[in-house]
């Protein structure tokens, strides 16, 4: 179906990008994995595709299989949907990754979907092949479909891979989730999509009421999505490539800084997205009880900004983004050590 506000070519684009993404890695070889044009959504952003998408996909008394730590419009989406989030651990001793079985057993015959977002926001973890394997055998198992948030599918660096969840599609449908915003660095263009990727029709239903949904939702803009093809079509290799070695060098700068602050953890590299998890030992600092006040009296003292982990799932961590000039991410570690220095418990 094609809505008289989307263009026919930037869905024909995204498309093919997706395609030409699973086709790129050679994880679904055998299983040829089909995302046509019928199968695409355009929306404002991302973060429409994800409202979108769990709003057509909830039911009452149903539930959500959600990462944590996680991204806070996944537990908004479901606010306002009416249906509870249950949570799966992120393992930072496991480099971020999941444990399978937790997921299973957080679900029933109420479970709508797991939501899986890679390259991870908040964690930068890039998950393997064998990794999103797991989440997709769970999910077939389930009979439920994934979400899969890749919004920063292709920032990946310091040997990390980017492996689209729909390489898998064949154990489990898949409803790939991406957008303009961060691989492009147009936030404010709002521009996003969702592709419906499922070999074996079991979302018909789910496909007919995403269209009702579509129809009466407001789309991109049309002068945007005249941009999209030679956005997404052309390789533009060189700036890609620029991207993700200055993301990697700021990285590695926040990373070696942070290795200096005792009171700190970072416990491995992130190789993709733009954020890292830090832990805070609260015990060793004066006058700070959790991840909450230490982000408080950090930007009081410092002028340094850091998210509270317990926002988003995880207390006595915070969460930092590395996508910053390398100076002035050398300089906040540098104002992060003073104020650890000074509140240090002797
Ligand atoms: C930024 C972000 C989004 C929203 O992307 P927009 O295109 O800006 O709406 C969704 N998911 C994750 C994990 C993000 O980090």
């Amino acid at each position: 179906m094609i809505f008289y506000h989307c263009l026919q070519n930037a869905g024909s684009a995204v498309a093919e990008y997706l395609r030409s993404l699973v086709k790129g890695c050679g994880y679904s070889r055998g299983h040829p994995v089909q995302i046509r044009e019928s199968d695409v959504y355009l929306t404002v952003g991302a973060t429409q595709a994800l409202q979108s998408t769990l709003s057509v996909l909830a039911s009452a008394g149903g539930n959500f299989l959600l990462p944590r730590p996680g991204f806070s419009l996944y537990d908004s989406a479901c606010v306002l949907a009416g249906v509870e989030c249950r949570y799966y651990d992120l393992l930072p001793a496991c480099r971020w990754e999941a444990d399978p079985s937790q997921i299973r057993d957080l679900a029933d015959s109420r479970t709508l979907a797991i939501v899986v977002i890679n390259p991870n926001n908040p964690s930068g973890a890039a998950f393997s092949s064998h990794h999103l394997l797991q989440i997709a055998e769970v999910a077939r198992d389930l009979n439920i479909p994934i979400i899969a948030d890749e919004v920063y599918g292709g920032i990946v660096f310091g040997g990390g891979r980017f492996i689209p969840m729909a390489s898998f599609a064949y154990l489990a449908p898949v409803i790939t989730i991406g957008s303009l915003s961060k691989r492009w660095m147009v936030p404010g263009w709002r521009f996003g999509w969702f592709a419906i990727c499922d070999s074996n029709g079991s979302l018909q239903e789910v496909r007919k009421a995403t269209e009702i949904l579509m129809n009466i939702n407001p789309g991109p803009s049309s002068v945007i999505q005249a941009a999209v093809p030679t956005i997404l079509l052309d390789a533009n290799v060189e700036f890609h490539e620029n991207v993700l070695a200055l993301l990697e060098s700021c990285m590695e700068t926040l990373f070696v800084g942070l290795e200096k602050i005792d009171v700190l953890e970072c416990y491995s590299r992130p190789q993709g997205s733009m954020f890292m998890m830090v832990e805070v030992d609260t015990s060793r600092l004066l006058g700070i009880e959790n991840d909450m006040d230490f982000a408080k009296e950090l930007m009081k003292e410092e002028s340094v900004l850091v998210l509270p982990g317990s926002i988003i799932g995880l207390k006595n961590w915070v969460r930092l983004f590395f996508g910053l000039p390398t100076d002035l991410l050398s300089e906040a570690c540098d104002r992060m050590r003073s104020f650890c220095k000074r509140r240090m418990v002797k």
